[in-house]
Formats: C-alpha cells, sequence, structure tokens
C-alpha cells in the first residue's frame, strides 16, 4: 500500500485577482491528481494537500518556483488514507476569520521550535493557545493558558484573561502558524510588549521536537481529525460517557443535537454513535429508521 502524504501550508500574500487564482489553481492540483481543500483570499493562501509523494513534491516545486510563495513552510506528514474525499479551492474574505483589521506587518516575532520551548520554560513567559476550546481539549503544551473559545473571532476575549500582563512576554501557538499571525498582531496593538509565535505552529514543532513539552494528541481539520505529535501518544481528555481516557471526537448521530463531543469506541456500540443516553432514546422514540437502530437489534438478538 503506497503511503499517502500530506502537506499543510499557507502565505499571506497580495493575491490581486483571488478568484482567477483559485480557477487556475484548482485546474493545476487537479491535473497533478491531488486531493484537499485550499482557501484563497486578497491576503493569500491557506490548505492542505494530499497525494503519493511525488505529486506532493511536484506541488510543492512548482509552488517554490513562484516568487510569492518561495518562502511558504510546509508541514508534510503521512498516512495510510487520504484525508480529503476530493479537491477543492475556495475564496473566502479572509483566510481565517477574524474580522477584525490587523496590520499583519506588526505580528509578533517568529521563533523556532527549540526557541519556543526554551521560552515556554522561563518564568516570565505566558504561554498562549489560539486556538479553539475544543482543539486545546485534546491536546496542548503543559503549561499553556487555553482560552474559551468556540472560534477564532472570539479570540479578542483574550484581553480579559490577559489583563494586567502587558509587560509579561507572550509565546503563542496554533496548529500551523496561521492564526498567531493575526492573533500576534492583534495583541501588540492592544499593548502587549513581546508577543512571539511559533513559526510552523504544532506540527511543526512536533516533527523537530516531539515528547518534549506537548500533551495529547493535535486537533486537524480534515476527516483525521487529530494528528500525533508524540511518539507514545496518551489521551489527555476522557469520553464523556463513561471516562475512559479517550480524545475521539464524533459528532452527536441525533442530528437535532449534533453536539461535537468525546466518545469511544465502546460507547459508540453502545449509545448507537449519541453524545447521551438521552439523544440515544430520542433516537429511537422518533422512530428514525437508520443503520443504528437496525445494528442495535442486531446486537440485542
Ligand atoms: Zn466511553
Ligand atoms: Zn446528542
Amino acid at each position: 500500500m503506497e503511503l499517502i502524504h500530506i502537506l499543510q501550508f499557507y502565505q499571506y500574500v497580495c493575491l490581486d485577482e483571488p478568484e482567477l487564482f483559485a480557477r487556475h489553481h484548482l485546474s493545476f492540483c487537479k491535473e497533478i491528481g491531488l486531493r484537499g481543500r485550499i482557501l484563497v483570499a486578497c491576503e493569500g493562501i491557506n490548505g492542505s494537500v494530499s497525494g503519493t509523494e511525488e505529486q506532493t513534491l511536484q506541488y510543492r516545486k512548482v509552488l517554490q518556483r513562484d516568487t510569492r510563495f518561495k518562502n511558504m513552510l510546509f508541514k508534510e506528514d503521512s498516512g495510510l488514507m487520504h484525508p480529503f474525499k476530493k479537491m477543492v479551492v475556495k475564496v473566502k474574505p479572509e483566510l481565517v476569520r477574524f474580522e477584525q483589521d490587523v496590520d499583519l506587518k506588526h505580528a509578533g516575532m517568529h521563533v523556532t521550535p527549540r526557541e519556543f520551548l526554551e521560552l515556554a520554560q522561563k518564568e516570565d513567559v505566558i504561554v498562549l493557545d489560539a486556538r479553539n476550546d475544543y482543539e486545546s481539549k485534546v491536546g496542548k503544551f503543559k503549561n499553556a493558558i487555553t482560552p474559551r473559545i468556540k472560534n477564532f473571532r472570539e479570540f479578542p476575549k483574550v484581553l480579559e484573561l490577559l489583563k494586567g500582563k502587558e509587560d509579561m512576554k507572550i509565546a503563542m501557538y496554533c496548529t500551523g502558524g496561521i492564526r498567531c499571525e493575526k492573533a500576534s498582531a492583534f495583541l501588540k496593538e492592544h499593548g502587549f510588549k513581546e508577543v512571539y509565535q511559533l513559526h510552523g505552529g504544532i506540527l511543526n514543532f512536533g516533527k523537530e521536537l516531539p515528547d518534549t513539552l506537548w500533551e495529547g494528541a493535535c486537533f486537524v481539520f480534515d476527516k483525521r481529525l487529530t494528528s500525533s505529535i508524540n511518539t507514545d501518544e496518551k489521551p489527555i481528555t476522557n469520553c464523556e460517557l463513561c471516562g475512559i481516557p479517550c480524545d475521539l471526537y464524533k459528532n452527536c448521530a441525533h442530528t437535532l443535537c449534533d453536539k461535537f463531543c468525546i466518545v469511544c469506541i465502546e460507547c459508540e456500540k453502545q449509545y448507537g454513535g449519541c453524545c447521551s443516553l438521552e439523544c440515544f432514546k430520542h433516537l429511537l422514540q422518533r422512530g428514525i429508521k437508520s443503520n443504528i437502530c437496525s445494528s442495535l437489534i442486531q446486537r440485542t438478538a
């Protein structure tokens, strides 16, 4: 079985005609035979693609020949399955929706994984997770502050959390680095003097310094949902139904609930893919003819 290679990347760069760029880029990706999801905006490109080693190498080479993307950092991973069904290139108003005007020229200083590790262990440094709560729940840097935000637009709430700490050093991180570009600029504009951002994010850190300061798994926005950072990965969270250590996310099978929850394989079977006994009962009561009901009948028969 051939190994599937996965690339993750972004570049903030001015694209004059994002629609045109997206159309050309989609046909180029399809020509190579890649799968993935790429977002294009006036402010740049952000995406993840998967394919064979040869296909992903070809993609990298062509992009790095383009002066606009020559400094782009590619985060690499591999797996046995494609994390994407097909190839999509979408035009969006922003690469990551923030809805705050920030000057990216004044973003926090990039630090390498090694520098980040050193910073993060100092007493006068605040380690800040710039991701959402459901992401930090399954994995984070050991001593990080993890804001309770549901999406990146809520990041400004961090100002409340860090009130009075403007003189302390901030070492911030996100999955691949793209959110920190904006979030670090935002913090600087709000009085924080020394803000550092982890270059290439957690994914890059994991490639260089696994089994150091990271705990748990790294949430990723594709079919995999998590990617390993350490060689011996232990869940830092528990099944919401039975409490065993587990970091498997799924949406509740009761579509009206749809809660994004952590449920272990055993409980998934027992509760028909639901987040709770209540949802499971609802599903059965509503007589929704689904595989869940038939699998239950089979199991109890
Ligand atoms: Zn369970
Ligand atoms: Zn539910």
